[in-house]
């Protein structure tokens, strides 16, 4: 180990930046060096994405120029992407150079999952990074324009969104409020647009709780959305899905919300992984490397009834400043924190005004639910950017 410990940080999302905004706070002057490795030089805030790719915001309203959140005096930031983790030899290999370090920090963040179903990684999009949702954006703009000269072409207004978690809710409620714009500027008739969410499990959003589920399927279904539940889509081709029901769906426009899996890095490297996440000791380590740490997406934790935890952001950024206090720890030898995370709650939007959520022993709907996520929303931006980035990105 080199005089001055070596600290690679990689990914700038949820888990990457609140380790490196913590270790920024906490190390002393030259105790460490710390690297933040991302393959944009922005960070982008994922729980705004659905907004964006609806078109109902402007994708810049949903990332952050990195050099605006880290002090760039303590923490190096290289504007690179990650082609493999090497742990046996402390290196990771950039796609323009290779770094060493002594300790790393995976949060790469999760990718989508198809499992395997023909067709989905060919012809459907997701709602993943600013790039899928300009993506998603324009796409769907340029259905309009299309059936506008062939009228005759009402797949180009049929809009699929395939899986009813969080991630399909929430953009299909974005959704359903740009179409009426849509057929504004396009002179559309509305009752020529058909949007679908379709879900293979036996009710949406499973395993949230079930008068929330059924309020969300309510307002969705008033804007205009067609619920296809305990249906799966067994294929996905260019001009539409296949049902497992045997149900053909002719749509231009495919949208994959149907799961998420952890970067295809963590299981390249050699690391064991279930479906690209890693199960980390209680220190948030990786099994058999004390210094490689995995937050985020690519980690697999589990509660006291041995169930995992479902993916999310405030996992994530929880993770992040316990792995900076554990890094802070192994550097001046003292023991290290077993990771405990403090859920919250879960808030999810359903389009302008209108969420649902719970948050403690609380249920919320409507515009009391609309206004903690913006309050959710706001904490985040205050935690990393302070007053001025709520200031610039919030919404009020
Ligand atoms: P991410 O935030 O995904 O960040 C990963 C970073 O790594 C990115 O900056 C990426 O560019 C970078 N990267 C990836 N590959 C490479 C590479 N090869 N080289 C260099 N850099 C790379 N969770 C909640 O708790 N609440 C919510 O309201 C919520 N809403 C969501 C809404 C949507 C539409 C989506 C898609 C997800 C939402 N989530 C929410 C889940 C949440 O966004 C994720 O759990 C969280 O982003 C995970 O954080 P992370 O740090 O692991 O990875
Ligand atoms: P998810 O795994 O939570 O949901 C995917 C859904 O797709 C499931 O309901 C699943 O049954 C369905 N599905 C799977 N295969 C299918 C098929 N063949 N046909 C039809 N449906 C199919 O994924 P997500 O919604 O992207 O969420 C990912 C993570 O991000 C989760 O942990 C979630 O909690 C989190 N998230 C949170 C929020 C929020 O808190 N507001 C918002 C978005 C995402």
């Amino acid at each position: 180990m080199s005089t001055v410990p070596r600290i690679v940080i990689l990914g700038a999302g949820y888990g990457g930046v609140l380790t490196a905004l913590r270790l920024q706070k906490e190390l002393n002057y030259n105790e460490a060096n710390v690297t933040l490795v991302n393959k944009h030089d922005y960070h982008y805030i994922t729980t705004h994405l659905h907004m964006p790719a609806a078109g109902t915001d402007n994708p810049e309203n949903a990332r952050v120029s990195i050099s605006k959140l880290i002090d760039e005096f303590k923490i190096d930031f290289v504007k690179s992407t990650v082609v493999q983790i090497k742990p046996q030899e402390g290196k990771v290999v950039l796609e323009d150079g290779t770094l060493s370090y002594d300790y790393l920090v995976i949060g790469l963040g999760g990718e989508s999952e198809t499992f395997g179903i023909p067709g989905l990684k060919e012809y459907a999009m997701n709602i993943r990074s600013i790039n899928s949702v300009r993506l998603i954006r324009e796409h769907i703009e340029y259905q309009f324009a299309k059936f506008k000269r062939e009228p005759e072409r009402k797949d180009y207004l049929t809009f699929i969104v395939g899986g009813a978690g969080f991630t399909g809710i929430e953009f299909i409620g974005e959704l359903a409020d740009r179409i009426p714009e849509l057929c504004k500027e396009f002179d559309v008739d509305p009752a020529l647009v058909k949007i679908y969410n379709i879900e293979a499990a036996p009710t949406a959003l499973p395993g949230f709780d079930p008068e929330l589920v059924e309020y969300a399927m309510q307002v969705l279904t008033n804007k205009g959305v067609t619920f296809k539940i305990a249906t799966a889509i067994k294929e996905c081709m260019p001009d539409g899905v296949i049902l497992a029901d045997g149900e053909t769906i002719k749509a231009s426009t495919v949208i994959w919300t149907g799961g998420i899996r952890g970067n295809h890095l963590v299981e390249q490297a050699g690391f064991e992984a279930m479906r690209g996440r890693v199960k980390v000791d209680p220190q948030l380590r990786a099994p058999g490397y004390d210094n490689v740490f995995i937050i985020g997406d690519c980690s697999l934790i589990f509660n006291d009834q041995g169930r995992p935890f479902p993916p999310t952001a405030q996992i994530a950024m929880q993770q992040g400043i316990t792995t900076a206090s554990n890094l802070v720890a192994a550097i001046r030898n003292q023991p290290l924190k077993e990771f405990k995370p403090s859920i919250k709650g879960t808030v999810a939007s359903l389009g302008k005004g209108e969420a649902i959520g719970v948050v403690g022993s609380r249920k919320l709907k409507g515009g009391t639910a609309a206004m903690m996520k913006k309050i959710i929303d706001m904490r985040y931006l205050y935690i990393i950017g302070g007053i001025p980035l709520v200031l610039k990105k919030g919404k009020f």
